[in-house]
């Protein structure tokens, strides 16, 4: 586990997949930070603002004389993308020119980041290393986003998406299981699935939706909510997986708020994954599932 040397405003968020990254923030907390199932930045501390370049370069240097063969950078906070592509590409170079070994860069981006972005611009990013944007599309369904309060519909998350590929960048989306409560559990699933069939990410994940420090702020926009439970989870993942047509992506469902971990290559291994997940439907108590304490909310 590396140290780096930067006095981060906690608490910092990452992907699982950027444990051994650099976390570089050129923002701090997110600049929507509406979305109502989303505690990530709502404390103090965490007000949005973008940090000053001599910030930034300040953390890099320091970085890099007590850690100079740094390969993967993660820029942080909700949204590094809503930066002016400008300000994007000077921060790229210096991560090349400070990080000799630097093999890639990414970071967590909003649709709505992307459509003030031309594909070129994003092509022209690429260029200088940023390589893959984790995109929270969290429902392809436009009702469940609006309750939510995401702030996006269907179509332009699909149209960020498809930017970000046309421009040469990779994509990871993140769908939240559950997201639709009961009621609107079966379009959630159908309307996700139909999203990102039209994307063509390069990654889909599944994360189980949860509300740590309670459910009052949630409830107040959506207050027919209706939680739902492990096998309705299972059955909701189940009509996603079902409805997907991927050509080549990568699933997966491993991150510890879910039951069943599920992982594999669509669409190579999607009759794999249904199976184990019919398994886990019909028979609960023979398959290997997470209990309740092992899963990390
Ligand atoms: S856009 Fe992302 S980080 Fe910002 S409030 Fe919504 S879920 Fe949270």
């Amino acid at each position: 586990m590396y140290h780096f040397p930067i006095s981060y405003v906690e608490p910092v968020f990452r992907p699982p997949s950027e444990a051994k990254s650099f976390i570089l923030p050129l923002t701090n907390g997110c600049s929507w930070n509406k979305c109502t199932f989303c505690e990530m930045y709502t404390q103090e501390q965490k007000k949005f603002r973008a940090r000053k370049d001599q910030e930034v370069l300040d953390d890099i240097k320091k970085t890099a004389q007590a850690i100079p063969n740094v390969k993967r950078v993660f820029l942080a906070d909700g949204d590094a993308m809503v930066l002016p592509t400008r300000r994007l590409i000077q921060v790229l170079q210096w991560l090349k020119e400070y990080f000799p070994l630097l093999e890639r860069v990414s970071s967590y981006c909003l649709p709505r980041n992307i459509a003030k972005k031309t594909v070129e611009e994003l092509a022209e990013l690429k260029a200088l290393g940023l390589d893959i944007l984790y995109v929270g599309l969290e429902s392809g369904d436009d009702t469940v986003l609006n309750r939510v309060s995401k702030g996006e519909t269907h179509e332009s998350s699909v149209s960020a998406l498809r930017k970000i590929r046309e421009s040469g960048l990779r994509s990871s989306v993140m769908i939240l299981n559950g997201l639709g409560g009961q009621k609107y559990s079966k379009q959630h699933a159908l309307n996700s699935a139909k999203a990102v069939n039209e994307a063509q990410p390069d990654y889909v994940s599944t994360l189980v939706v949860s509300f740590p420090t309670g459910e009052d702020r949630f409830r107040r926009e959506f207050n027919d909510y209706q939680p739902m439970d492990q096998h309705q989870l299972f059955v909701e993942l189940r009509t996603f997986l079902g409805a997907l047509e991927l050509e080549n992506s990568t699933f997966r469902s491993d991150h510890a708020s879910n039951y069943l971990p599920l992982k594999g290559q669509l669409g190579a291994d999607k009759a794999r994954l249904l199976s184990e997940l019919d398994f886990a439907i019909e028979s609960p108590d023979k398959a290997v599932l997470r209990q309740e304490w092992q899963r990390g909310l």
